[in-house]
């Protein structure tokens, strides 16, 4: 039965227990204290956990799903050196493997697939101690779209039957729905999650234009979708061009999996085949339903949105 299951239900259920394992990484490499930042560029920054993290999870996909096109964000990393032999994971969820795969995606092969990794999430929040808004990331993408994700959050708390416990994965499907939290509605008044370390001018025009209530400024492209899926904000307002495809492609798979919609702020969606270029150029604008996105997209200033589609 689980050797026949379809490969997007048995590469969820991987991502799953794998995500899982890097979020452990990312604790661990936090609680030795040796954080080893590299400067990538302006404001853009990689540690042990974003390396290690990346490398567990490359190699534990590609040693299940050899064809896989598997993009993570740090590029420069040799994937198939010092992997520790208690990174490779092996597992699938449970929970997953019985799920009942849609239609359109039973017959999906290895080779048609790309996943996007963002192995740490929230990067300058994680070496700044904002743990709780870093997420581990594994998007899956089927003919260019997201059809699935995982977010891990590593650094969740709970207690569960009076025993803690620290960590929580997140997935969504397309079709099927979405697991390991419970959605809430939005919230009444309109709520604005963005940025918490890369505004710019642009950046807070587009928040002006949008009349909030509240601006909430946090990191990770990850922890902003949760907080529309879980009712603490309403849309997702980033008219920048600093966010890539291993930011939102999990996001925006469970989002979609949820009923939501996550477009740039023109209102166009993004491609993720393996050959677009790795900028999601012209913004982010999510939301848990195209009501609340179409109210924000009507606010979005055009001039706006030709200064980031010309750039
Ligand atoms: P943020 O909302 O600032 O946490 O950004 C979400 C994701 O996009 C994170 O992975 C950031 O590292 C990335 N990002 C956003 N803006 C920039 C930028 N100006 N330079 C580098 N990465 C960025
Ligand atoms: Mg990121
Ligand atoms: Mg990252």
């Amino acid at each position: 039965m689980t050797a026949n299951a379809p490969v997007i239900i048995k590469l969820l259920a991987s991502s799953v227990s794998v995500a899982a394992r890097a979020g452990k990484i990312v604790r661990d490499v936090m609680s030795k204290g040796e954080l080893g930042i590299v400067e990538k560029g302006k404001d853009d920054y990689q540690t042990e956990a974003d390396r290690s993290a990346q490398r567990c999870i490359i190699a534990s996909l590609s040693a299940q799903f050899p064809k896989l096109n598997i993009i993570g964000e740090e590029d420069s990393l040799d994937n198939e050196a010092d992997i520790s032999s208690d990174w490779i994971v092996a597992e699938k969820d449970q929970e997953i493997m019985s799920l009942e795969c849609p239609q359109n995606l039973n017959s999906i092969k290895e080779e048609d697939i790309v996943v996007w990794v963002d192995p740490l999430d929230g990067t300058s929040e994680y070496t700044q101690g904002f743990l709780e808004h870093v997420t581990v990331l594994i998007g899956i993408s089927v003919n260019e779209r997201p059809v699935a994700g995982v977010i891990h959050q590593p650094y969740y708390k709970t207690t569960v039957g009076g025993e803690k416990k620290i960590g929580r994965t997140i997935w969504g499907l397309q079709e099927v729905g979405v697991g390991g939290f419970t959605p809430a509605p939005p919230p009444d008044s309109l709520i604005i999650t963005t940025t918490r370390s890369h505004s710019n001018p642009t950046v807070e025009k587009a928040l002006q234009a949008m009349n909030a209530s509240q601006i909430l400024r946090v990191g990770g492209a990850g922890y902003k979708v949760l907080q529309l899926l879980e009712g603490v904000a309403s849309v997702y307002v980033f008219a920048s061009s600093g966010c890539k495809k291993w930011d939102t492609c999990a996001p925006e798979a469970i989002l979609n999996a949820a009923g939501g919609k996550l477009t740039d702020i023109l209102g166009n969606f993004y491609k993720y085949g393996a050959s677009e270029s790795r900028p999601n150029k012209t913004g982010v604008l999510a939301a848990v339903n195209s009501e609340l996105h179409n109210q924000a997209l009507s606010k979005i200033p055009q001039e706006l949105q030709d200064k980031l589609s010309n750039k």
